[in-house]
């Protein structure tokens, strides 16, 4: 059995976020959360005190292992990024020590972030792909991973051809979708329409739907890549149109950005369950876009965040989330007439960092929130103390703007404490 004691960030819904001091979270060996309660503790070895904060671990729906060491490369757009940063970086992923010692300092980095659950694109490597699962069933970590599939359009080197790669990553969804107890989740991943052929993409999916995994894939990430789009398949309108024909439209697929799409793909992307995951810093770096956040929760998408790593910079997801805010006031802002766009508020992104997240992830009876049943992911930290004299509703808005990674004193993934690590502190 293990206690934590401080205050509770309890995230219920996008408008509700609750503060609730003196909290004494337990779980049991089997990494369950078995209580949640108020009052002064009598337990031995607590975990936390009166100026400790407990709140759900942080979900990181989009990111690639393969750039990790590769963020902050400021300049080119999507295309340029893609053929001088991404293409290179995937490459040297045919080198297992190297994709063993880059999976092992990804988990760490994301563990000192406070991430307990990410849905991660790997190579186009079988065996780097089996080794970074390695490295997370090792680590305890909580993924939705998948090799990366593509076949045309993309340096030889990292193409694969459809029927290798398609049995490659049967195979690799065998052996580890549900694993590790079901912390590890597989997730068959074309890159994006551009870089797959219909074999590639229509097998993705058939599989996906045989073995009950995940789809994780690119959709209207930029208005150069839309043109691409319409130059490969002339007798489609868009990516959403293809994915669906293809079947890659599903309750289980996550499509990252989707910066350029319209009301009526939106409203398509709802009606199949599929779920945006919006990567704001991402679509900021590339000059993607402004995706209006506002407009794909009206429509009714399922959204996450994704710190999209390494189109995005920072792995610590509360600044994710602060850029969430951000882009929406930026597009408040330049509204016409002027002031005419609503701009969610921090109880909702702390909702899309954990709850709202799981939800998207269709994982909310595993994780998401501190609540009896379900697994222990949550972080134990220290963040400044004057955040502690606010009313709750500033609490709740000051800890998601000022909160850092060095605040974070515990990060727990099922009940087991996987860091932060010693060699940062
Ligand atoms: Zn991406």
């Amino acid at each position: 059995m293990t206690t934590l004691y401080g205050t509770l960030l309890d995230p219920r819904t996008a408008a509700e976020c609750s503060v609730i001091p003196k909290a004494i979270v337990r779980f049991a060996k089997d990494g369950k959360i078995t209580e949640v309660t108020q009052g002064p503790t009598r337990d031995e070895d607590v975990v936390g005190d009166d100026h400790c904060w407990i709140l759900p671990g942080f979900i990181d729906a989009h990111l690639h292992l393969p750039q990790w060491d590769r963020r902050g490369l400021d300049g080119p757009s999507l295309s340029a990024w893609l053929d001088r940063t991404v293409y290179p970086a995937e490459a040297r992923f045919r080198d297992a020590r190297l994709a063993e010692r880059l999976a092992e300092e990804f988990v760490t980095g994301l563990i000192d972030c406070g991430t307990t659950t990410a849905a991660v694109f790997g190579s186009p490597f079988r065996e780097a792909t089996d080794i970074a699962f390695e490295v997370f069933r090792r680590r305890g970590f909580r993924v939705i991973c998948g090799m990366m599939l593509n076949d045309v359009n993309c340096p030889e080197g990292l193409q694969v051809p459809a029927d290798i790669a398609l049995n490659d990553s049967r195979a690799l969804a065998a052996k580890w979708d549900g694993a590790n107890n079901g912390l590890l989740r597989y997730a068959f991943s074309p890159r994006m329409a551009t870089c797959c052929s219909e074999q590639m993409l229509r097998g993705s999916a058939e599989l996906a739907a045989m073995m009950n995994c995940y789809i994780m894939t690119h959709v209207a990430e930029s208005p150069a890549e839309e043109v691409e789009i319409r130059e490969r398949f002339p007798d489609r309108l868009d990516d959403v149109e293809l994915f669906a024909d293809m079947g890659l439209l599903t309750s289980r697929t996550l499509l990252g950005h989707g910066v350029c799409l319209t009301d009526s793909l939106r409203r398509q992307v709802a009606e199949a369950g599929s779920a945006v995951v919006h990567c704001p810093t991402a679509n900021l770096f590339l000059e993607s876009g402004l995706m209006d956040y506002v407009a794909h929760r009206r429509a009714g998408v399922p959204i996450a965040l994704g710190s999209s790593i390494a189109a995005g910079h920072d792995p610590f997801m509360p600044h994710v989330a602060v850029s969430c805010l951000q882009t929406a006031k930026t597009l408040k802002v330049h509204a016409m007439p002027r002031g005419q766009h609503t701009v969610p508020a921090p109880e909702e992104a702390w909702w899309l960092l954990t709850r709202g997240a799981a939800a998207a992830l269709r994982l909310s009876d595993r994780i998401g929130s501190i609540t009896p049943g379900l697994d222990a992911d949550c972080l134990v930290c220290r963040p400044e103390p004057w955040i502690a004299e606010l009313p709750p509703q500033q609490q709740v808005s000051a800890l998601l703007y000022t909160l850092r990674p060095d605040q974070i004193e515990h990060v727990f993934v099922a009940g087991r404490r996987l860091g932060p690590t010693v060699a940062t502190r």
